[in-house]
Formats: C-alpha cells, structure tokens, sequence
C-alpha cells in the first residue's frame, strides 16, 4: 500500500486552508501484515539529522517533540522542530469534543508554520526537507480517560481515517488506558488496531505494572497481535526512575517482533532509542512528559505544574525558580550554569524565563546530546554510551547537591540506567 506522508518543509502551500487537500509528500510504504513490521518501497530518506537506528517506517525519525494543541503552543512547536529536524506529535486536549474538526485545525496550523519556517530559496534546502507529524488523541489522560474494555469498541475508525486523509505518516490509534492485569482489554485494544489497517500503530497508554511486573505477558499479546506499538506511561513523577520499569522496557526492546515506539517522556527516549525503539517523543511541558495517574482529587492532567528546564550539565529538568536559586548560591562554578546549545549562545540558563523559551532550549539541548549518543557506530556503543552518560550525570548532580547544600539529588532515571551497564557486554 501506498500512504501519503509527511508535511513538507518547504512546501510553499496555497491550499493550507484546507487540510485535507493540502501537499503531502508520497513515500511509498509497505506492511507485511504478517509480522507488522512498517517497511519501505523506494521511500527516500527525511530522517535527516536522527536517523532511527530501527525506524517506525521509512523515513521516520528517533526524535520527537510532542505538544499541546492551542496556538500559542503550536506554532513554537512546530517552528522548532522544522529547525531541530526532530519529528512533531500533537497532542490533543481530551476534554475536546470534536477531535476530528480539532485534528484538521492544528495540522493546517502546522502546515502555515513548517512552511514559514523552510527557506525562502528553495536551493538553500538541506537534503532532509520533510516534517513528520503524528497525532495522539490522548483519550486516555485527564478525570476522565477512557478505559479499556475486554469486549471492544475501543478504538474509533473515524479518527484513524482522518489522519489517513490528512496525509499524517502513520496512523496512531485513540486507545483508553490500560489498566493492570487486564489482559483482554489489552489484546481488545491491539486486536482492533491491528484490523483498523497495516499503517496502524496501537498505542498503549500502561499501567506500570505491565513493565514492572508482567512483561512477560505484555510481550507475548503484542507479538500475537503483530502491530507495531507506542508505549505511554503512567506514573506520579518519572516511570523510567523506577528500576523495574526500565529493566522491563528493555527486555520488551529486546523481544518485541513488533516496532515500539515511547511517547510522552523525557530525557530516557535516548535511552529507549539506544536499547532498541523506534522513536521516542519529549513533552514540551511537565504535562506531557508522563501520563500523571487520576486522583480523586486533584492530580490528573496537572495543568498547573511548575516549568520545568533542562539542566545539560546535571542531565535533568529542574524547576526554573530551583535552577535560579542554584545558580545564585554556586558563585564558584558559574561555567556549569551556561549552555553552549545554539539556541543559548554560551550563555547562563538564568537568561530563560518562560516556558516557550524553556522547551525550546530544553529540546535543543537534549537533541544535541541524542545525536551525540545515538550516532554511536553500533548499538552496543549507543548504550555504554548512555549508561555511561548516565553514570557520569550521577556524580554531577551530587557534587553539585553538596557545593550548593541544595536538595540536588539525581534524578532517579539515571541510577535505573546506569544499574543496567553490568549486563551489557563489553565493547570490544
Ligand atoms: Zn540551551
């Protein structure tokens, strides 16, 4: 089959007011729907800059940033990844009542910036000239979610046919959340997904359990169903700070027959991508950077969380008032403090002040330290290379926890990385 692709990056389009006519870029793709894997048929590379080392399909990069849906989040967004050549996620509002309306407004919006964003003189064009979005319908977050059921109608057909019709690259399903142990809802879920079409990726909002826990059957349900995946996590604070979790994840990387990709994360996608994923997506907000757990009160989507910024030295987000402070008290070390990405410029993060501005350096920075980790020659190398990263982030945050006498701590991904480098072979 053929499907059309992604939103061209210098594509000057006339028609963007109407989405469904708008210029998408043919790349041919096949499924063998025999085993689910995505292939290609004379698909040219756009990867560009993050080549996944096991693509979700032709073309398709490692790296994706994964935003909110109002303007305001949209167009920063999407001009940043048509700069960082990183793959786009959009992500819904769950509380929107018309997902499909809602779906073909932000990729027309998309549509208008990546353009704006392309150079002027077609000429000056790098040779990766594609932006692949993909869309989460995100029916799983919030007071509400969704939930999974054993006897079906999980899914909605209507919202796979709208990507399809809108030219995205793949077709992410609307799934409910998958509570654990209930393991018919989660063969429901990847049953209708995989009858929904061979462009159909299932995505599998978790319960942590099913990594921390019962990998093993989670592994055997989606290698029966054959269809490639998109992990989302559900924790209070970090799902890959927890060492089963991570140890499950990679055991999954190892013996799923299947594409995994890992959506709405954090700084551990380089991980997931050096263990084996296809891609991996880094929320723009603390929001979208985990699946917060529903309360009865309270928690949920935490619209009201603190901004968080990425700390290159420390490999890790802080709280930007957290980072002032410790910028303020480490008078002896201010070099630690100035990030050389290039959207900062070899100046102190103190220098960023709103969220925009804190996502923007934060994806740039974190690509940066992707591209450096996963253009590895071997994907051995890529995890000595990050766990060894992980490692050496470790001794960092504590040395500055005790020059700062703040609360410091490493994050605990880093720790649940860095417990994985007795098992790896050593290089040769
Ligand atoms: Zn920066």
């Amino acid at each position: 089959m053929q499907i059309r692709s992604s939103i061209h990056r210098g594509a000057r389009d006339d028609s963007h007011a109407h989405p469904a006519a708008g210029r998408g870029v043919v790349i041919g793709r096949e499924v063998d729907v025999l085993s689910g894997q995505i292939g290609e048929v004379g698909a040219r590379s756009a990867a560009g800059r993050f080549p996944s080392p096991n693509p979700l399909f032709a073309g398709c990069p490692s790296l994706f940033l994964q935003t909110a849906c109002a303007t305001r989040h949209l167009s920063a967004a999407a001009a940043l990844v048509a700069v960082e050549e990183t793959g786009l996620l959009l992500t819904l509002n769950p509380r929107m009542k018309d997902r499909i309306k809602e779906l073909r407004r932000v990729v027309s919006e998309c549509r208008v910036t990546i353009a704006a964003a392309a150079p002027a003189d077609a000429s000056a064009q790098p040779v990766r000239a594609e932006i692949v979005v993909l869309a989460d319908a995100n029916r799983y977050a919030g007071k509400n979610r969704a939930v999974a059921t054993a006897t079906g109608s999980n899914l909605d057909p209507a919202w796979v046919a709208v990507q399809r019709e809108l030219g995205l690259s793949a077709a992410l399903t609307d799934s409910p959340y998958v509570p654990a142990e209930k393991q018919t809802a989660l063969a429901a879920v990847l049953d209708e997904a995989r009858a929904l079409g061979p462009d159909v990726v299932a995505v599998l909002p978790l319960h942590l359990d099913w990594l921390k826990k019962d990998v093993a059957s989670l592994i055997a349900e989606i290698n029966k169903a054959a269809v490639p995946v998109a992990l989302v996590l559900e924790h209070d604070n970090d799902p890959l700070g927890v060492q089963d979790a991570v140890a499950g994840l990679v055991r999954l990387l190892a013996e799923a027959e299947v594409k995994i990709a890992l959506l709405r994360c954090d700084i551990s996608v380089i991980g997931a991508v050096a263990f084996g994923a296809s891609l991996g997506a880094v929320g723009t907000t603390t929001a979208l950077r985990h699946l917060y757990p529903t309360k009865e009160k309270g928690g949920g989507f935490n619209g009201g969380a603190r901004i968080g910024i990425y700390v290159p030295r420390s490999m890790a987000y802080r709280a930007l008032d957290t980072l002032n402070t410790a910028i303020a008290l480490d008078q002896e070390h201010q070099e630690r403090w100035i990030c050389g990405c290039h959207r900062c410029f070899n100046r102190p993060l103190s220098h960023i002040h709103d969220e925009v501005a804190a996502y923007q350096h934060s994806l740039t920075a974190i690509a940066e330290l992707g591209q450096n980790i996963l253009d590895a020659s071997s994907p051995l190398h890529r995890q000595h290379a990050w766990v060894g990263q992980c490692n050496h982030a470790q001794v960092t945050n504590m040395e500055i926890a005790a020059e700062t006498g703040l609360n410091w701590d490493p994050p605990k991904f880093q720790g649940a990385w860095h417990k994985l480098a007795p098992s790896l072979p050593p290089l040769s």
